[in-house]
């Protein structure tokens, strides 16, 4: 089968064919439908080999959709030709967190050697990967798994996030949602779904922005140092209830940090090593702030009757297995509007 590895520390990603996977007891075997490319896949191959613990090669992908193609010894609770996708953030399955389906944050998985396909076990960007266990598949029913893949995370991971902030979100309140790119674009929508909130939008880029008033932001502007002015103009100086920073450098903590309002929550989602000072006179009275990781199962399953309602979908563009490198050069180059998709 054909499958996109990174192979190599620093190098760019392969398309390469190998075996096709056997699944073992327990385990299920699906034909890979879909599979959407993260940034975080672009943080994994920018690792030093110093930092960088998974596997070599490692086939991509940690968003991923499939049907059920083969059944390993012992399994039951899904059928041959079953459309679903994978909850990515694999746990234990025994521990306090995961019996909450809070795989995401079990304290177990990597003591035990338990890695995400695609961030350590091998991935969705093939035609068919292997799931470790049935619990790690969601029923996809009439949802198009193209149009669907990219909620495992990209829209998942802000849904984990806001809902953790729904209590600030009050109608009245306003929202801040750093980068539009495949997290944030699905952000405002999940915004606009679940709360009253006014949502501005900040991105470098304009076509992003753009995007972000497509997808339902009220107000966007130029991320950079103004941005904080912008934000307090528009709160009469309050600041806003919560912020959500899907790019997490130094200069967008720094935003989040001037933008929160008394007794706010600044989430910060994005990877990009920024670290903000919590403590007085660093963040206003009350304000918190989180580094959210992925999304529990049950929310998942809530992204997908959300996408029923046709409240929020992702802006995709589809790739071959063939273009998948063309497609994380474009990701790399700030290039993709929404999700990048490879349809195998
Ligand atoms: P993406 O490339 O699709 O989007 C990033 C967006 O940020 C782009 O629109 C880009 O123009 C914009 N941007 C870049 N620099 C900016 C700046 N200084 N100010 C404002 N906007 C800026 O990336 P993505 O796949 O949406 O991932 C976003 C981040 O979230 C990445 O760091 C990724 O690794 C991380 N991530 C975290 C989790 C988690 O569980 N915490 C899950 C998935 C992704
Ligand atoms: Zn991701
Ligand atoms: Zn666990």
């Amino acid at each position: 089968m054909r499958a996109v590895q990174y192979r190599v520390i620093g190098a760019h990603p392969e398309v390469v064919t190998i075996d096709k996977p056997e699944p073992g007891p327990g385990q299920i075997r699906l034909r890979v439908t879909a599979a959407g490319l993260c940034h975080s896949d672009e943080f994994v191959m920018n690792l030093p080999a110093e930092r960088y613990n998974f596997p070599l090669p490692m086939t991509l992908g940690h968003e991923g959709a499939g049907v059920v193609d083969a059944l390993g010894a012992g399994v039951s609770g899904v059928e041959l030709g079953d459309s679903v996708a994978v909850y990515g953030p694999w746990g234990c399955g025994l521990c306090h967190a995961c019996a909450q389906g809070k795989e995401n944050y079990c304290n177990r998985a990597a003591e035990l050697g338990i890695h995400p396909p695609g961030l350590g076990a091998q991935g969705a960007l093939a035609e068919y990967m292997i799931i470790d266990d049935v619990r790690h598949l969601v029923p996809l029913g009439d949802l198009d798994p193209v149009d669907a893949v990219a909620l495992t995370d990209a829209g998942l991971t802000p849904y984990h996030a806001i809902k953790a902030a729904m209590s600030v979100l009050t109608p009245g309140s306003t929202a801040v949602v750093i980068g539009a790119g495949g997290l944030g674009h699905m952000g405002i929508q999940l915004l606009r779904a679940l709360t009253g909130a006014t949502i501005i939008a900040l991105d470098i880029d304009k076509d992003k922005l753009r995007l972000a008033t497509e997808v339902g932001a009220h107000h966007v502007a130029p991320s950079g140092p103004d941005a904080p002015q912008f934000i307090r103009q528009l709160t009469h100086g309050d600041g806003a209830e919560a912020v959500f920073d899907f790019v997490g450098i130094p200069a967008t903590v720094e935003i989040a940090r001037q933008s929160i309002a008394r007794d706010g929550i600044i989430h910060i989602v994005g990877i990009g090593g920024g670290i903000l000072p919590a403590g007085f006179f660093s963040i206003p009275y009350g304000a918190s702030v989180r580094t959210p990781y992925w999304g529990s199962r049950s929310e998942l399953m809530e992204v997908f009757d959300l996408a029923r309602t046709g409240k929020i979908k992702v802006h995709n563009e589809r790739f071959t297995i063939e273009q998948a490198p063309e497609a994380y050069e474009r990701l790399k180059a700030g290039t993709i509007l929404g999700r990048a998709v490879v349809v195998p």
